[in-house]
């Protein structure tokens, strides 16, 4: 006799799937599982994502899904026995990319904002106020807690996956294809506010000697007023958006 969904002793059977993840997908995973079907044992009703998931891999990663062979979805139920392809969501991004990043990334967020990109970006935001932002606005997550990038509020988000706050961007950069929206000098490195050009005049009691010769063009942020001009700063940036466009090409 056939098991009914809804019968109680259907729950407590115990089943089984196997999940292989491709491409970027196996970073999350212990080296000698990379390569292989991943058996997960499970009772009930239970998603592919939730699944997934609990081999470690956060669901804003990932994409397509083949079950058996056959095109499948995230909230698909999984059967027992099914064999389960996971595929690593493409590279790019439908909007305009805006960023939410966590404590521990302040350095990608002023790159990403030395870059041109909306970066909300707080050392003290508690996880609550994070959901709380992605539940108000669209914004890409980045985080490197997974079990952040795990909640259900998080649709977009991204796990660098380096430590070094440059790799990072250079992650960033790929993987929402950023290269061809980088306007650089334009944004506030301090408060994530576009800048605003400045007449020289203006700023000139708040300049150092050195850089009221040197420099012509200022801008200022109009929330914080902190003044930006194209110094030692702006060349470092050049050359970093030089290197990430090679790299992209
Ligand atoms: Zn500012």
């Amino acid at each position: 006799m056939q098991s009914d969904p809804g019968n109680q002793e259907y729950n407590l059977l115990m089943s089984t799937a196997y999940f292989l993840f491709l491409g970027r997908l196996r970073d999350f995973l212990p080296h000698n599982q990379r390569e292989q079907f991943n058996r997960v044992d499970f009772r009930g009703r239970q998603s592919i994502k939730h699944l997934a998931e609990s081999l470690g891999v956060p669901h804003p990663e990932m994409g397509q899904v083949q079950i058996n062979g056959q095109e499948g979805t995230l909230n698909t139920i999984t059967r027992d026995g099914d064999q389960v392809q996971v595929y690593p969501i493409p590279d790019g991004y439908p909007a305009e990319p805006r960023f939410l990043l966590d404590n521990h990334l302040g350095r990608l967020a002023a790159y990403l904002r030395m870059l041109g990109f909306d970066c909300l970006y707080r050392n003290d935001y508690r996880d609550e106020e994070l959901a709380e932002i992605l539940q108000q606005e669209e914004r890409i997550l980045l985080s490197r807690d997974r079990r952040l990038l795990m909640r259900k509020v998080v649709t977009h988000g991204y796990c660098p996956r380096s430590l070094d706050s440059l790799q990072q961007l250079s992650e960033v950069v790929r993987r929402f294809d950023l290269i061809k929206r980088v306007v650089p000098f334009h944004r506030c490195l301090r408060c994530n506010h576009p800048l605003e050009t400045i007449p020289k005049e203006a700023v000139l009691e708040r300049l150092e000697p050195l850089t009221k010769l040197y420099f012509d063009e200022f801008m200022i942020c109009p929330n914080c007023k902190q003044v930006y001009w194209k110094g030692s700063h702006f060349e470092r940036m050049q050359g970093i958006v030089e290197k990430l466009s090679e790299a992209s090409s």
